[in-house]
């Protein structure tokens, strides 16, 4: 009996330990991916979605989500311990150095997505990809459980919009990185997940997510507005367009998250306000991208 509660505590620890290093964005950025998609504060009662794609996600979303797809915008991090096959999903490697790298899934040699045993098609860009096209079958004779495509869409639409997640192959997407973040020891990669984040809420919107997010909203609604409808574009034979999403990213980690950012450094204030668009401009993207998926998907 002692043996067991042991191992038990052993295992807790260790999924504990494990936690930081591995999530996508935490649980605050996918969340408000996920509700930039969904709501918009502005009109409460209204949706970024159309009808027939709100109705979808309300009828594919688990009972005890109560039609938030935020509050299980994190699912797929959750799963990843036991649903083995689905940890390369949450990231794409990218070519040491190259900051204009270009994701090309049609190319002959679409060797650029594929997990660590070299299978194609098993890194970010191709999950969207895969789930896109699950979720095509909604509404028809379909083998696949469209609820986790949902969930497992909405996640990965987050992650590939996290510039480290579409990270150097060598540092693991800055994973490898050693830095302080302000006092605290950290890695870089959790700085994009999770720090940027927890300390704009702190710092400006009483530790509130839905502050944070109304800010992106306005944003969206405002300053990027005439952005919008690029983001949202894909060629016009494409449902969703992960290849230029993780383009972006790369360019993105180059140009804001590894610069002046080497092992070793100390990120204060310096980074962290010049940092912080973009964070929220990559987190409105995803929203807005997520939306505009699901709106081709649904009808
Ligand atoms: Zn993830």
């Amino acid at each position: 009996m002692k043996k067991c509660y042991k191992i038990q505590l052993l295992a807790t620890l260790s999924f504990i330990l494990l936690l930081p290093n591995t999530k996508g964005w935490g649980e605050d950025g996918h969340a408000i991916v996920c509700r930039i998609a969904q709501v918009t504060n502005d009109f409460p009662s209204s949706s970024r979605l159309s009808d027939s794609a709100a109705d979808a996600v309300k009828n594919l979303l688990p009972k005890y989500a109560q039609n938030d797809l935020g509050s299980v915008c994190s699912w797929a991090d959750r799963v990843r311990f036991y649903l083995h096959w689905s940890s390369a999903l949450h990231f794409a490697d990218t070519p040491d150095k190259l900051c204009n790298y270009h994701f090309d899934q049609l190319s002959e040699n679409s060797g650029d997505c594929k997990d660590q045993d070299g299978e194609k098609g098993r890194c970010v860009v191709g999950a969207i990809k895969n789930y896109t096209d699950q979720l095509l079958g909604y509404g028809k004779d379909t083998q696949y459980n469209l609820t986790q495509a949902l969930l497992f869409l909405s996640h990965f639409m987050g992650d590939v919009h996290q510039p480290l997640h579409v990270g150097f192959t060598s540092d693991k997407g800055g994973n490898l990185i050693n830095i302080h973040w302000y006092r605290r020891k950290q890695n870089l990669h959790h700085v994009w997940d999770v720090n940027i984040i927890e300390t704009a809420e702190e710092r400006f919107y009483d530790s509130d997510i839905n502050g944070f997010t109304k800010a992106i909203q306005e944003n969206i609604t405002k300053t990027w507005s005439d952005q919008v409808r690029g983001w949202e574009t894909c060629n016009s034979k494409e449902t969703t367009c992960p290849d230029i999403y993780a383009s972006e990213g790369i360019e993105a980690a180059c140009k804001w998250a590894y610069k002046d950012a080497p092992e070793g450094s100390v990120l204060e204030d310096d980074y962290f306000l010049s940092r912080l668009p973009e964070v929220s401009l990559r987190l409105a993207q995803g929203g807005v991208r997520l939306a505009a998926t699901l709106n081709r998907i649904f009808g």
